[in-house]
């Protein structure tokens, strides 16, 4: 046990916030099979889970339940595991929740990062530097009519929760450039994928789907969006900390751009693929749109490609597969989150 304990005292080990998310489970598991030690901090919001957690080997994997608001705990637990990096995705995550009540955004997307970052600063003067990748979106680029956002593309967010994040990206870039803080971030398209909490589209789709409800589509389904399945994004991230250069943004694109409509006709005809009986009462209906929902997003994600080396591997097809599997498989996750959450329209009150 002795050298055991020694040895996992010396791996490399790497803060997830918001580990408890939807990517951040993916990227916890992600860095386990790298054979990182990974610390997970998250306050579990309504959107989090600990689903499958309690499987993890105890020896690699920590967590605390902690708002990354926190200077005290924060502090400690940098200054005792000494993390190599920090992945940053603790954050009010759904446009429509920041349309009713955009405090929280504030709170997590902008305050939690302005506090990530003075720890970091402090703690970068008398230790070896922390490198903090935090993970933003492609949303803060705002609608992309026509073409596509490389990383020098102006930010113009529409909804409180792109702009929470866009204020984070500039805080970030100002300690980059003011304190020499070591800090990339990474600009990524919608994700999809296991452990996805069921307000958010593809999980919508597939939720009704198995219990036989209808399929809610905004306006007439023209919105178009850019999806990359879950975890080829943690490997950009892995990526973005083992290669990316410091100081630098970095999109995380697929090129795989589909109006809503039409996704939510390929995820029907996928379960037909699989001879799942839908039931009667699962069919498209249009429903009121969001207020400033932007039309279209689409990422110009050269620089990874040609700088890092990165692409996207899983196709819609094969990731769709992958995630209505996982949902038939792990219906488990469902019944862990309450319904009441996930099943009201929201984010029309204006
Ligand atoms: P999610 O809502 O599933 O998870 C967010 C996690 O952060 C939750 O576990 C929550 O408990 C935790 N959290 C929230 N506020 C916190 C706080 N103040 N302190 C500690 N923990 C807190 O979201 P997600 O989809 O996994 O997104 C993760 C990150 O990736 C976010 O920063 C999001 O902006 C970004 N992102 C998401 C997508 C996407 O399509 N899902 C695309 C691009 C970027």
């Amino acid at each position: 046990t002795i050298t055991l304990n020694i040895l996992y005292s010396n791996m490399k080990k790497i803060i997830v916030t918001g580990g408890s998310g939807f990517i951040g489970s993916n990227l916890v598991n992600y860095l386990l099979k790298k054979n990182y030690y990974v610390i997970n901090v998250d306050k579990l919001t309504y959107s989090a889970s600990n689903f499958n957690k309690k499987n993890l080997p105890k020896k690699k994997y920590k967590f605390f339940k902690v708002d990354i608001n926190n200077k005290k705990i924060i502090k400690n637990i940098i200054q005792k595991y000494k993390p190599e990096c920090i992945f940053n995705l603790a954050a009010e995550t759904h446009v429509d929740r920041s349309i009713d009540s955009p405090y929280q955004f504030i709170h997590s997307n902008i305050l939690g990062v302005f506090n990530l970052l003075e720890i970091i600063k402090d703690y970068s003067k008398k230790n070896k530097k922390i490198k903090l990748i935090h993970i933003s979106t492609d949303e803060v680029y705002g609608d992309i009519k026509k073409r596509k956002a490389d990383e020098k593309y102006p930010y113009s967010p529409s909804s409180p929760y792109s702009a929470s994040k866009a204020s984070a990206d500039h805080l970030i870039k100002s300690y980059i450039r003011t304190y020499k803080l070591s800090a990339i971030i990474s600009n990524c398209c919608n994700n999809y994928g296991p452990y996805q909490f069921p307000e958010k589209l593809i999980p919508k789709i597939i939720t009704n789907i198995l219990s036989n409800k209808p399929i809610p589509i905004y306006a007439k389904g023209k919105n178009s969006r850019e999806w990359i399945y879950a975890e080829d994004h943690c490997e950009a991230l892995y990526q973005i900390f083992k290669k990316g250069k410091v100081g630098e943004s970095y999109n995380v694109g697929s090129n795989l751009n589909l109006q809503n409509i039409k996704l939510a006709k390929l995820i029907l005809k996928i379960f037909k693929t699989k001879n799942y009986k839908i039931g009667k009462k699962v069919k498209i209906k249009f429903v009121k749109d969001r207020p400033g929902h932007d039309l279209r997003y689409s990422l110009n994600s050269n620089k990874i490609y040609k700088k890092i080396g990165w692409k996207s591997k899983t196709n819609l097809k094969k990731g769709l597969n992958l995630t209505i599997d996982w949902y038939i498989k792990n219906k488990k996750f469902l019944s862990s989150i309450s319904k009441k959450l996930y099943v009201k329209r929201l984010g029309l009150k204006i």
